[in-house]
C-alpha cells in the first residue's frame, strides 16, 4: 500500500506538468499608439499548429502599470503577451478588458489572474453574468477540442468588474470610454475607445481580412454598433481579428453586413429560401470572397441574416 502510495505522490507533479500543453511561440509586437502596443494573431481558426491564438491582444502602459485588452484564448495565449508585455515595460498589470464572452479572446485572463493577482478584469455586465451561467466552461471546451488539446491547463477566469455602456475609467493618466450595443455581434460586446491614444478597439464588431461566427449576434445591432464606434474622432481601430486600420477598414465592414443584410431582406420579399438566395448574394459580396474563412461563414451568415429578417416581418 505504501509503495502505491508513493508511487501516486510521486506520479502527481508529472500528472499536473501533463495537464498543462507547451507554450506559445512569440508572435511580433506592434506600437500602435504612443502608449500602445498589439499582437496581431493569425487569421486562421484555432489550429493544433496556432494553438487556438486568433485575436488581437493590446496593451496600453500608463504611469500606474499596463493595461491589456483581450489576452487571447488560453493561459499560454496569456503568458505570450506577457512575455511581449516585459519586453516593454518591468511595470505590473493593473487591468484587463474583455471585449466579449467568446473564448478566444480572453481565457488567457489566467495567465494576468496568476502573476497579478489583483489586476481587475472588467468586462460588460451581460459578459460577467455569461460566464455565472457557464459560457465560459463551453468556450473552455471548444478551445480545447478545436486545437486537439494545445489549451490544456486553460481555466475559466471571468471578468469581475462590471462595466456598463458610457463608463469612464481613468487609468494611470490614461481615460478609457466603455461603448456598448446590445445584441451586435454577441451580447456582451464592449468597445474601447482611448482618445489620449488615438486608438479604439472594437472587438468583434469589426472584423478585417477573416470572418467569425455571427451565432450569438445580429446584424441590425452590429451595424448600430458600427454606427458608435464611427462616432468617436478616434482614427485608428483595432478590430477583433485582422489588421489594424483607419475608418474605411471599419466602414468595410460594416458594408459587409448592411450589403449581406439589405440583399437577404430584398431575396426573402422574393419568398426565396436561404439556400436559394446565396448564389446572388455571393455575387454581392464580391469584394469580400478573398477573407479568411469567406467559404466556412457565409452559408451561416445567411441563414443567420435570414431568420432575423423573418422575425421582424411576423
Ligand atoms: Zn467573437
Amino acid at each position: 500500500m505504501r509503495l502505491i502510495l508513493s508511487s501516486l505522490i510521486l506520479l502527481i507533479p508529472t500528472l499536473l506538468l501533463a495537464a498543462k500543453a507547451p507554450p506559445l511561440p512569440d508572435y511580433p509586437l506592434k506600437q500602435i499608439g504612443p502608449h500602445s502596443y498589439l499582437i496581431e494573431g493569425p487569421l486562421a481558426r484555432p489550429t493544433e499548429e496556432n494553438q487556438g491564438f486568433m485575436n488581437n491582444p493590446g496593451f496600453v502602459i500608463t504611469q500606474a502599470g499596463v493595461v491589456i485588452i483581450d489576452p487571447g484564448g488560453s493561459v499560454q495565449i496569456g503568458e505570450m503577451v506577457l512575455r511581449q508585455v516585459a519586453k516593454k515595460t518591468d511595470q505590473p498589470i493593473i487591468a484587463v478588458f474583455n471585449t466579449h464572452i467568446h473564448g478566444d479572446h480572453w481565457l488567457g485572463n489566467q495567465a494576468i489572474r496568476e502573476a497579478y493577482p489583483s489586476a481587475a478584469l472588467y468586462g460588460h455586465s451581460k459578459m460577467l453574468e455569461r460566464v455565472k451561467l457557464g459560457d465560459g466552461e463551453s468556450w473552455r471546451k471548444s478551445m480545447l477540442s478545436m486545437t486537439n488539446q494545445a489549451t490544456a491547463g486553460t481555466m475559466v477566469i471571468g471578468p469581475d468588474h462590471a462595466l456598463e455602456h458610457a463608463d469612464v475609467i481613468t487609468l494611470g493618466g490614461i481615460t478609457f470610454h466603455a461603448l456598448f450595443v446590445a445584441e451586435a455581434h454577441s451580447d456582451t460586446d464592449l468597445m474601447i475607445d482611448i482618445p489620449t491614444e488615438d486608438l479604439l478597439f472594437l472587438g468583434d464588431n469589426v472584423m478585417s481580412q477573416r470572418f467569425g461566427q455571427m451565432t450569438h449576434g445580429t446584424f441590425k445591432g452590429n451595424i448600430a454598433a458600427i454606427d458608435l464606434a464611427l462616432t468617436s474622432s478616434t482614427k485608428n481601430f483595432v478590430p477583433g481579428h485582422g489588421p489594424v486600420g483607419g475608418r474605411e477598414m471599419v466602414k468595410s465592414y460594416q458594408t459587409y453586413l448592411s450589403t449581406l443584410r439589405s440583399k437577404v431582406t430584398e431575396l426573402f420579399d422574393e419568398g426565396l429560401s436561404d439556400f436559394e438566395m446565396k448564389p446572388q448574394i455571393v455575387e454581392a459580396l464580391a469584394d469580400y470572397t478573398a477573407w479568411s474563412g469567406f467559404d466556412d461563414e457565409i452559408g451561416k451568415h445567411i441563414n443567420r441574416a435570414y431568420l432575423e429578417v423573418e422575425k421582424e416581418q411576423f
